[in-house]
């Protein structure tokens, strides 16, 4: 080979491998970015590759909350990272190990199930990795009751980053807050709970932290509540002479699609609304709402007459069907109730609930109502012996 020849095949060679290095690095998948949307129900993970990144390129181990995947052959532009606001996770951050090599490291606020799977590019899309995240789901049974008092499952609304109903409606600096009421009047109903013996009380927040509406269904789950209220204060801004205190139960509409559902399949189904799932029986299905609906009427009826000795008569709207999906109604087997104790868009009222004896008030009348409740639960499990 004479001197011009080895310079030719030289320099060939060197376009030649660099050609084959852009190639390779074009057919090779490239993570581009982080996306991700949340529900209570769900958070997804999306991970925007340039190419196709088949499933068993990817490796997962899941330690001390954090979920690593090891994909192998794909590279990353840089190292990315994202903060989510998620009740399920915290932070995904892509770690580019070499071009051919990058991590993957998800950090979960608590041990949670997920899924992993790709997306076809289509389209403008390109192709994507997903990351579903879901809670663990909340079970029906409760653990072995530990005390032979009745349980009552105390639920102050709201709580933290959650306000609920502000006044000034649509403020930014509202005067008044309605998880403030719903803890004070909560932390109330406990007092006055606390003198009977025969009531063990959980609540599901003592402090303005903000509690999911998942967790707290299952609080009252593994507590084996024998009676669950939450209490709130309502908003209507279109109807600002709306007042007064009101019991909502769950309408027995709410479940009978449910029902159907399990019925029609005789086997055990996964009942899921937008906030969690059960895995639940057809047969208990139908014998957990039956005793539910029964027993919820039963506890908003007590809690509507004592409510009476304590708030003017005409403050008290009565019982009413939620028809809304109210997830802490809809826990199977756990008479529930959720109450209003007021409108804060009505001037008297608002004047009144935020009034620590108006407060007091209330409180004495739902804590009577539910010891009468749970007195004539008593009284039944005698009569059957
Ligand atoms: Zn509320």
């Amino acid at each position: 080979m004479d001197r011009r020849a080895l310079l030719k095949s030289l320099l060939l060679g060197s376009l030649f491998a660099e050609l084959t290095d852009e190639a390779e690095a074009k057919r090779h998948p490239v993570i581009l970015r982080i996306r991700y949307s949340s529900t209570e129900a769900r958070t997804r993970i999306v991970l925007d590759c340039t190419h196709t990144v088949l499933r068993k390129s990817i490796k997962e181990k899941f330690k001390r909350n954090i979920l690593w995947l090891d994909l192998n052959g794909v590279g990353a532009v840089r190292k990315l990272k994202r903060y989510l606001k998620s009740p399920l996770v915290k932070e995904v951050e892509v770690i580019p190990i070499s071009y051919r090599r990058t991590k993957v490291k998800i950090v979960f606020k608590e041990p949670h199930r997920f899924k992993i799977f790709g997306l076809k590019s289509c389209g403008r899309r390109p192709f994507r990795i997903v990351i579903d995240v879901f809670p663990e789901f909340v079970t029906t049974e409760c653990k072995v009751r530990k005390t032979p008092q009745r349980v009552v499952v105390i639920d102050p609304g709201h709580g933290g980053k959650d306000p609920g109903a502000v006044w000034p409606v649509r403020s930014k600096h509202p005067k008044i807050e309605e998880k403030w009421i719903t803890l004070s009047i909560g932390l109330k109903v406990r007092k006055y709970l606390k003198k009977n013996p025969d009531i063990k009380v959980v609540m599901t927040r003592t402090r303005d932290v903000y509690v999911p509406l998942l967790k707290r269904a299952e609080i009252a789950a593994k507590s084996c509540a024998d009676a669950f209220v939450s209490i709130h204060a309502d908003s209507m801004p279109r109807y600002p002479q709306w007042s007064g205190v009101t019991v909502f139960k769950a309408s027995p509409r709410l479940f009978a699609k449910a029902e159907n559902t399990a019925k029609a399949v005789a086997k055990n189904v996964r009942l899921c609304n937008d906030v969690m799932c059960w895995s639940i029986s057809p047969l208990l299905i139908n014998l957990a709402t039956t005793v539910t609906f029964a027993e919820s009427s039963k506890l908003a009826e007590a809690i509507v007459q004592s409510l009476k000795a304590h708030v003017n008569d005409e403050l008290i709207n009565g019982i009413k069907d939620m028809y809304r999906n109210i997830l802490v109604l809809k826990t199977p087997g756990r008479p529930a109730v959720l109450i209003e104790s007021g409108f804060m868009t009505n001037p008297l009222d608002r004047k009144r609930l935020v009034k620590d004896w108006y407060q007091d008030e209330i409180a004495k009348g739902i804590a009577q109502g539910i010891e009468r409740y749970i007195q004539s639960l008593n009284t039944v499990a005698m009569v059957e012996e």
